[in-house]
């Protein structure tokens, strides 16, 4: 493409773009497809010739756009968002224009530069304490992952890394209710979901430290040596909230790494009237946010933050001559701070978005979509025919209609879910809180406003009174 043309296509999107974002919510939040229906327009073979930008740019908008789900529109509230804002998108135009491929500080000083003040600016907003040092992964799942490797090598003095494991048997702990990315973890790293503790939940879904200590004991007399918790500041099937201090003082008194996974939640930090949640945070090994959930940071980007960065590179780092760079010793190579060796420029996101929307800015709207949380929560309470499931510390909401034969309620909510999400207007997903099929919530768009949640309330009540 000669430089005119990419003038002139460029110039064309971005106004694309702007529309795009004035006119999300007009398309159906969920595409109107069924499987296959994109595949089938798709050619089986690549074009032996070049095509023109103009012929590839009508199929992006015929074929693809119409298979798409618009995360970006306010009425979706499935999952947990994956929210961005104008400046992170600007940000990510300039990353891939660059192209830079950020391994190591040579390969591009100004990124692991950026990366290492973004990282101090996060860290400070979100009020953890000064000890805590950061790096950009590419998601939690992956962070997860480098802190049970990590928690390995510690405890066998880097051996497991050398030798493969030999007698030991290791267990790890979380809660009934964790995300399924750390049973992942678990298999990856070889521990085995045999070894996976599954600790009982409260009433409100958090972690029980007695349970967890009882079967630390049983353990240890059992001949297993527990290593790691990994407890949850937001859980994702309802936020709930694990009692960090608590369960850190256990960790402690029988040596377990901590590792804190507050992919979503995370963000809500950065209110002081919400730091109750990070009580005890201060002790743990490792904790991990995601930007690219709810801070306004297009996907990916995440935020892994560990006591002890020495035990990361040791874990992680691989030499070989062909990297060796003649400053590896003043600086930080931040491939050896995780699993994949190349690295995209994500700091760019970070400081784009920071400046551009301010602490203030990020605040406002966290803020607000908590409220939005409160505010629905006690709609659902007030209302004869629904019940809350479970509580609503932050945004996402799981709650159920309740007139029908106990026996068939599960059917019954699936349909109105069914039924709502088919109209295009909305989109949202279930979860199961404690055996019942739950109507689950979760808005964080950066564009929300009170109209969408109380549309999307208005609209699952009609779909569930029209029955
Ligand atoms: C979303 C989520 C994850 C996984 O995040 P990825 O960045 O997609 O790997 C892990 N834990 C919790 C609690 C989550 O909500």
């Amino acid at each position: 493409m000669e430089s005119a043309e990419f003038r002139k296509q460029a110039h064309a999107l971005v106004d694309w773009m702007a529309d795009y974002f004035e006119q999300v919510e007009d398309y159906p939040v969920l595409p109107q497809v069924k499987p296959g229906d994109i595949l089938k327009q798709l050619p089986t073979q690549a074009p032996e010739k070049g095509e023109s930008f103009d012929a590839i740019f009508k199929d992006f908008r015929d074929i693809i756009m119409p298979g798409m789900t618009h995360w970006e529109s306010p009425n979706f509230m499935a999952y947990f968002p994956a929210n961005k804002s104008k400046a992170s998108v600007l940000a990510e135009m300039l990353m891939s224009t660059l192209g830079a491929q950020c391994m190591s500080w040579l390969t591009s000083p100004a990124a692991t530069e950026l990366e290492e003040q973004m990282m101090v600016w996060l860290r400070d907003i979100l009020g953890l304490a000064k000890h805590f040092t950061g790096v950009i992964q590419d998601t939690a799942s992956t962070s997860t992952l480098a802190a049970l490797l990590t928690a390995r090598e510690q405890a066998t003095g880097f051996e497991i890394n050398e030798r493969g494991f030999q007698q030991e048997k290791f267990t790890i702990y979380t809660s009934e209710e964790i995300h399924s990315s750390i049973d992942k973890a678990v298999k990856i790293a070889g521990f085995g979901l045999e070894n996976l503790r599954k600790i009982a939940v409260d009433e409100a879904f958090a972690m029980q430290a007695d349970a967890f200590e009882a079967q630390v004991q049983k353990d240890l007399a059992a001949g297993f040596q527990p290593l790691c918790l990994i407890s949850a500041i937001g859980t994702t099937s309802t936020t709930a909230i694990d009692p960090i201090a608590d369960l850190q003082i256990i960790c402690e008194r029988y040596g377990l790494w901590h590792h804190v996974d507050a992919a979503y939640a995370g963000t809500a930090l950065m209110l002081p009237e919400m730091r109750w949640m990070a009580e005890g945070l201060e002790g743990v090994d490792s904790f991990v946010f995601n930007p690219h959930k709810w801070m306004f940071t297009n996907f990916d980007c995440t935020a892994y933050f560990v006591k002890d960065p020495k035990l990361l590179v040791n874990t992680f780092a691989m030499t070989p001559h062909y990297l060796k760079t003649s400053v590896d010793e003043e600086v930080k190579n931040y491939r050896d701070w995780g699993i994949p060796l190349g690295r995209r420029f994500r700091a760019l996101k970070l400081w784009f978005v920071m400046r551009e929307m301010g602490v203030e800015g990020m605040q406002a709207k966290i803020r607000k979509h908590i409220a939005l949380g409160k505010w629905l929560a006690q709609t659902i309470e007030a209302h004869p025919d629904f019940e809350l499931l479970a509580p609503v510390p932050l945004n996402t909401v799981c709650f159920r209609y309740t007139r029908g034969k106990a026996d068939a309620l599960d059917a019954i909510n699936k349909e109105i879910m069914d039924k709502v999400n088919a109209t295009g207007k909305l989109f949202f997903t279930q979860t199961q809180v404690k055996d019942k099929f739950a109507l689950r919530l979760s808005f964080g768009n950066t564009n929300l406003e009170a109209y969408h949640v109380e549309n999307a309330w208005r609209l699952i009540v009609a779909m569930a009174e029209a029955k």
